[in-house]
């Protein structure tokens, strides 16, 4: 394997750690030499392949390197590292949900990767490339770092913490821009956690800093070790409807645009190799509040020009990023996508719409974060403008519900700090009831206290009696 210079073509060895080329200073993509040779062995023995090896007992292959060939083969067993990652469970949406938006769609929920959301992919990814160069280098010490918007230094912390020595792992917040749950994760798996004031945006430029001028592993999507590891969720979907991608459309939202970049990428190889006859069709999804690539591609085509956008606070909040790190790849990687007979698109959706989608998707027994609710808002905005009419859509659900609690909080207590522009809607809003109250108990023997509770209770539920 090798390293591929979106912007120059340069050609770089995978014996060194790179995140930027050395020649010109473009991202990086990773590139199979080996792909030509692979294009010889037939789609449909790729799919035998991938399919038998679900019932695979090697650990190792269990999770997101079920498809070995296709992530990097130049790994050996012992340092592929397994936490549970991939194979998230793809959910058709609820009757209720489908008939009232008058859409047939299914979420792919990845909160139920280990550390709940699609982040663990691209670390499985990332720490088995890492513990392969331990062991051929003999390093005795490495100190990983990532900026992050909470997800990826909760899977960071976990992956390092299992792999444990020689490898130590720090993460960079912007201070108060991550929820209380995902600052809980790796501070519980014992990383070093550091804050800044800002957004995620500075954090990026300070970790940048430090990965050109000391030595430490960036962990951040830059890092195409990630990009490669989050691939496999292309690879499960198109596993998961047998192979078949006609009339099928993604959803996903796009942050630093790693995932956008790396689903698209999975679908090309697949398409190159005959694995699948048709690409899906693609939507960026973006909050109005942090749009830079909804920008570029709503100009037409002749004349984009890129512009990093100054955001605005965000419920997608893991999505909140004005100038996107893998904004080259996306393009790169989009003009390919369309030269094959893909087609790209994003839509950009309202921080109310956001957030009135999650609660409507969860309220049907699902668990979509912020950023699942935002690719349901874009789903229900395509069909609106027409953009999508006969497709099934699978909604890319990137983490799970509970680590956006306090956002839901927030719509239900009506305590949404104005800069968000959201106003709860009175009936999606749901509140705990007090049956009876303390002072009340405190008066009542227990056997009148457990009566009294049920009356009211059958009360307040007009119970009939038995
Ligand atoms: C990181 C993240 C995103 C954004 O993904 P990018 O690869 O940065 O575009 C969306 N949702 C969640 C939950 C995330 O953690
Ligand atoms: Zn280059």
């Amino acid at each position: 394997m090798e390293y591929v210079c979106t912007k120059c073509n340069a050609r770089h060895s995978i014996d060194e750690l790179l995140y930027t080329c050395p020649s010109c200073g473009g991202v990086l993509l990773l590139n199979d030499r080996d792909f030509a040779e692979y294009k010889k062995i037939p789609g449909k023995k790729w799919q035998k392949l991938f399919d038998e090896r679900r019932a695979s007992d090697c650990q190792a292959l269990k999770g997101i390197f079920r498809y070995y060939e296709l992530m990097a083969p130049v790994l050996e067993e012992e340092d592929i590292v397994y936490l549970g990652d991939g194979h998230s469970p793809v959910i058709l949406a609820s009757k209720e949900l489908r008939e009232n938006l008058g859409i047939d769609f299914a979420f792919k929920h990845e909160g139920q990767n280990p550390s709940a959301s699609f982040k663990d992919r691209g670390m499985a990814g990332v720490f088995s490339y890492l513990r392969a160069m331990v062991r051929k280098h003999g390093w005795d010490d490495i100190l990983t770092v990532c900026a992050s918007t909470g997800d990826t230094s909760a899977a960071a912390a976990l992956y390092g913490a299992y792999v444990g020595s020689p490898i130590k792992t720090v993460v960079l917040l912007p201070e108060g821009k991550v929820t209380p749950q995902q600052l809980s994760q790796p501070l519980g798996s014992g990383a070093t956690v550091l804050q800044i004031p800002g957004v995620f945006d500075d954090c990026m430029k300070v970790v940048e800093h430090l990965a050109s001028h000391y030595r430490v592993a960036l962990l951040n999507s830059k890092n195409s070790w990630r990009i490669l590891g989050q691939e496999s969720y292309a690879y499960e979907v198109a596993q998961e409807y047998r192979w078949n991608m006609k009339n099928k459309a993604l959803f996903v939202p796009i942050g630093n645009a790693g995932n956008i970049t790396a689903i698209m990428s999975g679908f090309i190889k697949m398409k190159k190799l005959d694995i699948i006859d048709e690409l899906p069709r693609i939507f960026g999804v973006q909050s109005h509040h942090a749009d830079p690539v909804y920008q570029y591609y709503h100009q037409v085509k002749e004349n984009r020009v890129y512009h990093p956008v100054e955001v605005k606070p965000s419920v997608a909040q893991a999505a909140m990023i004005g100038n996107p790190v893998s904004f080259p790849r996306v393009q790169k990687l989009a003009a390919e996508y369309e030269a094959l007979g893909g087609n790209f698109n994003v839509v950009q959706v309202r921080e109310q719409d956001i957030m009135n989608a999650m609660i409507i998707a969860n309220r049907h027994g699902h668990i979509a974060c912020t950023q699942g609710g935002e690719c349901l808002a874009g789903l229900f905005h395509a069909k609106q403008q027409g953009k999508i009419a006969h497709e099934f859509a699978i909604l890319d659900a990137t983490a799970h519900a509970l680590k956006f609690s306090g956002f839901q909080e927030m719509y239900f207590e009506n305590t949404f700090p104005p800069e968000f522009g959201v106003v709860p809607k009175e009936n999606l809003c749901n509140r705990p009831h007090s049956v009876i109250s303390e002072e009340r108990k405190k008066s009542l023997s227990a056997g009148e206290y457990a009566e009294e509770a049920a009356r009211n209770i059958a009360g307040f539920m007009g119970l009939a009696k038995r």
